[in-house]
């Protein structure tokens, strides 16, 4: 057996792995991998967050989903890992804290076990969990910064029956927005790239007020258990099915401030996002932390529905602020 390959039995239960990726100067560097087996045949559904080491509330959507599943009442298995980039968590970052090469885990899969310490972990979650699955989610939110995120993707890549099968599942997932992303370089992409069907779910963000935070939460898991549901993993129905807005990037239209300072938001409930914007409408204004003086207005570029928002507070100088995905170049799918 491989050292990195997690022993497995088949039986039904839980489990709980350490997968090894290297010692670093701090001390040893695994991933965490919990398990679960269930009673009956079925797929194995694969679960990643924390790609981004900042959007750690997804870790919590996935222990809620694993602490309300009996393994005898579920035919396949799950293979979740709640934090994928745990230096990158650990210094409360977006991407690897280190010195040379690509630092994004969103941009290197498959990763090469020779690589940097980001390609390392990359190959790790390659090799022990998405080979090893036939589905994956991978669950992203907002980051640090009071962003709210209200979406799922799927990659403009994929073809045939593998993006249908992507596109199934995403839909099943339940949010208004499908962004037909470019996703090359990521967790999905790879998956994609070896026949498995595969989708981002991009709801939520980190430090929200109880009101947003308590909602995303329970869609997130209704969200994970539609999909189970779809897969057959579970006896339950899936979410009922909706009107969605497929929109490529060409649709996609952001509002960024162009000097940092405060941006008092317009936008602050998550109940917003999803919901159409008026061109023109103001999203929010930029205060000069300096002179205290409003420097500059974002307004909504187009006609579409909210993708992200932003809470109040100090962004920088492009710091990703809101999106509309314009409505007139998407296109929505019926129920
Ligand atoms: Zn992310």
């Amino acid at each position: 057996m491989n050292e990195n390959e997690w022993p497995d039995d088949g039986s039904e239960g839980r489990r709980f792995h350490r997968l090894p990726v290297c010692r670093l100067l701090s001390g040893e560097l695994t991933l965490p991998l919990h398990v679960i087996t269930g009673s009956g045949d079925g797929p194995t559904l694969a679960i990643t967050a924390g790609v981004h080491g900042d959007e750690t509330t997804p870790a919590m959507m996935i222990r809620d989903l694993l602490d309300g599943l009996d393994p005898a009442n579920v035919a396949g298995r799950i293979i979740a890992v709640p934090l994928c980039n745990p230096p990158a968590a650990g210094a409360f970052g977006r991407q690897t804290p280190e010195q040379h090469g690509k630092t994004d885990l969103h941009e290197v899969f498959p990763g090469s076990p020779t690589g940097n310490l980001t390609q390392k972990i990359a190959s790790v979650l390659a090799r022990q969990v998405i080979d090893r699955a036939d589905v994956l989610i991978d669950y992203h939110c907002g980051g640090s910064g009071g962003r709210l995120q209200e979406r799922v993707d799927i990659h403009m890549g994929a073809e045939g029956a593998v993006r249908e099968g992507s596109l199934e599942l995403a839909r099943a997932f339940g949010t208004v927005l499908v962004h037909d992303n470019k996703l090359g370089g990521t967790a999905v992409g790879y998956a994609n790239s070896q026949g498995k069907r595969a989708f981002n779910a991009e709801t939520a963000g980190v430090y929200l007020a109880p009101s947003d935070q308590d909602g995303y939460m329970s869609d997130g898991v209704a969200g994970f258990r539609s999909v189970m549901a779809t897969l057959g993993m579970i006896d339950a129905d899936a979410l009922p099915a909706k009107r969605q807005l497929l929109f490529p990037p060409s649709a996609r239209h952001e509002a960024n401030p162009a000097h940092g300072g405060y941006l008092v938001s317009e936008f602050q409930s998550a109940s917003q996002l999803g919901r159409p914007v008026e061109k023109g409408t103001l999203l929010g204004r930029m205060i000069d932390m300096h002179s205290l003086q409003v420097i500059e207005e974002l307004r909504a570029p187009v006609d579409g529905l909210l993708v992200f928002s932003r809470y109040s507070g100090a962004v920088d100088a492009g710091t990703k602020s809101f999106a509309l995905a314009e409505t007139a170049r998407s296109e929505w799918l019926e129920p």
